[in-house]
């Protein structure tokens, strides 16, 4: 049957999610040029990251997977993600960076992964929560089980654009309810999210989760270096 499967690549060839270029038979989504040169985040910079957190909620332990620049075509990714309905892309990148986190130890004493609530709105237009998907591909590697029904957002957070540091965090308060506080008081959560800018409503969810008596580490695909949007 090798050559049906011959023919349909001929016919219909894949490209690269990245660069465009034709994808060879056992290549998936990006071809190994863009593969190879992937922008990964560096353990220093995740420890910077840490940082960004510190003095406003206690975060155990926080890393992201990719930079985001500006004008990258890497930011496809993310665009496919969120806006052109392939969550499946969350699952690959979450998978990718699953293992490398497992080698650093990072999931070691996490109880629960929760991925970061879209507004009921939100979800409706999109379809999907493509945090859902990033929280499924770390589980998978983990072993860690996902929850989703712990945590709602009952409200989406105006654009974060033009805002001094102070209204931002103002801008997220309490936008988060725990519907299911039982659940979280003890236990350590990884929080999850695609893309981390100014990591307030990401914090604002994290200290939800702190105040019912559970620990909070961190997770986002991406950080972005244009830290005014
Ligand atoms: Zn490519």
């Amino acid at each position: 049957m090798k050559w049906i499967s011959d023919l349909i690549e001929l016919i219909f060839p894949r490209h690269c999610i990245v660069c465009g270029e034709v994808l060879s038979k056992n290549e998936e989504d990006l071809c190994l040029n863009c593969l190879i040169a992937l922008p990964l985040i560096e353990k220093e910079q995740n420890e910077e990251l840490e940082k960004t957190f510190r003095g406003i909620i206690q975060v155990e332990k926080a890393a992201s997977y990719l930079h985001y620049h500006k004008g990258s075509p890497y930011n496809r990714l993310l665009h496919l993600l969120k806006y052109k309905n392939r969550p499946d892309v969350g699952v690959r990148l979450a998978i990718m960076a699953g293992n490398e986190l497992k080698e650093k130890d990072f999931f070691k004493d996490v109880d629960l992964i929760i991925p970061l609530p879209l507004s009921k709105k939100k979800q409706r237009m999109r379809g999907y929560n493509q945090c859902d998907y990033i929280a499924q591909g770390l589980s998978q590697v983990s072993g860690i089980p996902v929850d989703t029904s712990c945590i709602t957002r009952t409200r989406a957070n105006e654009t974060q654009t033009h805002k001094t540091r102070e209204e931002r965090w103002k801008n997220v308060e309490g936008i988060f309810t725990v519907d299911n506080p039982q659940k979280l008081a003890g236990k350590h959560i990884l929080l999850v999210d695609d893309v981390l800018t100014t990591g307030a409503t990401i914090a604002s969810c994290a200290s939800a989760i702190i105040k019912c008596g559970g620990k909070v580490s961190i997770f986002t695909i991406a950080h972005s270096d244009n830290t005014h949007r």
